[in-house]
């Protein structure tokens, strides 16, 4: 069953909601919870935003996003339904995996190509460029309405998951909805400004000090970086410091996938994967447990930094061979 239209009915009969997103909380999992968070509140539900990690300074600035109730925080609470949003998988819930075992009425709206269906609704668009874009047509099913607020966090959402409207996600239905969240009153030159060009000093210094780390296979077509924490450490910097690094990697000219691997705890390293134009990192995720999307997909894997590296580069080299024969 794949019926936005269940979600909203479910929606409509629910009085105590908890919406949350998953770990590591990007642009699109903030905008999603934050503008859904506002939708059901303007329509008279009791509403807690949640996520099991702390929402990215950068994203604070999006409205409601600083009243979220972050990580074990939101378990003391009874709710009768919980929306997880942009999350594939019931272990990208974090902490917040524990409402799963309680008597909830789960809903799972998502646009990544590995979802899975583990919730009592399950709603799944792997052509939705953004979870925000299900989230708006979500808006229009309960009737509410599109004010600047949630029109920002929406836009939010759609401009980050788009790589700002270049990826090849991006459509021209994508635009006209970028359109309609404007004409709604999203202040787009504001949000571009507050995520890409207010970013923390920190950031530059982990973009500094890890693009030494960058390597090249031999045949040109891969590229991978890498973030120890002792790294983030010495420069007290933080995970959300390490975001969009991984572009840098995949910028280099004649380079189809980008790796980049960071430590996020002793030992255990998240692998993120991007490509170009040819070859299916989701696919390719999956071989390592993860998954994502055809152009950006992830991984976690417990090891020797250099051995992780040398296993993802051979796999990451043989696809790329596979797409061009
Ligand atoms: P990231 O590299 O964290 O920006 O993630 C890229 C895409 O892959 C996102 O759409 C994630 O939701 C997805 N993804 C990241 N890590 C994982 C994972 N461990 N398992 C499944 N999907 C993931
Ligand atoms: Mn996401
Ligand atoms: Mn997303």
């Amino acid at each position: 069953m794949n019926d936005l239209r269940a979600i909203a009915g479910a929606l409509q009969q629910s009085r105590k909601v908890i919406i949350s997103g998953h770990v590591m909380p990007d642009g699109d999992c903030v905008g999603s919870v934050a503008a859904l968070g506002l939708a059901l509140t303007q329509l008279g539900k009791e509403v807690t935003m949640a996520l099991p990690d702390p929402v990215p300074e950068i994203y604070l600035f999006l409205p409601g996003a600083a009243d979220f109730a972050i990580g074990e925080s939101a378990l003391t609470v009874d709710y009768d339904t919980f929306m997880v949003l942009d999350c594939s998988v019931p272990e990208r819930l974090g902490v917040l995996r524990a409402l799963l075992e309680r008597r909830l009425t789960v809903c799972n709206i998502d646009h990544h190509a590995s979802s899975h269906h583990f919730a009592d609704y399950n709603y799944i668009d792997p052509q939705a460029a953004a979870t925000a874009e299900i989230v708006q047509d979500l808006c229009a099913l309960l009737g509410a309405r599109i004010t600047p607020e949630i029109a920002a966090c929406l836009y939010a959402g759609i401009l980050t998951d788009t790589g700002s409207f270049q990826y090849e996600n991006t459509t021209p239905d994508t635009h006209r909805r970028a359109a309609a969240l404007i004409e709604c009153g999203a202040p787009a030159v504001m949000i571009n400004i507050q995520i890409y060009e207010q970013k923390p000093l920190a950031h530059l210094k982990v973009l500094a000090a890890a693009l030494p780390t960058l390597r090249l296979s031999p045949c040109g077509r891969v590229a991978w970086m890498s973030v120890t924490r002792e790294l983030l450490a010495s420069l007290g910097a933080k995970d959300e410091h390490v975001n969009g690094l991984i572009n840098y990697a995949r910028s280099v000219r004649g380079v189809e996938v980008a790796l980049l691997f960071r430590e996020i705890a002793p030992g255990r390293y998240k692998v993120s994967f991007r490509s170009k134009e040819a070859v299916d990192v989701n696919r390719l995720a999956a071989r390592f447990g993860g998954g994502g999307h055809v152009r950006a997909a992830g991984c976690v894997l417990e090891g020797d930094l250099d051995r992780l590296q040398v296993r993802l580069v051979e796999a990451a080299v043989e696809a790329v061979k596979v797409s061009e024969a």
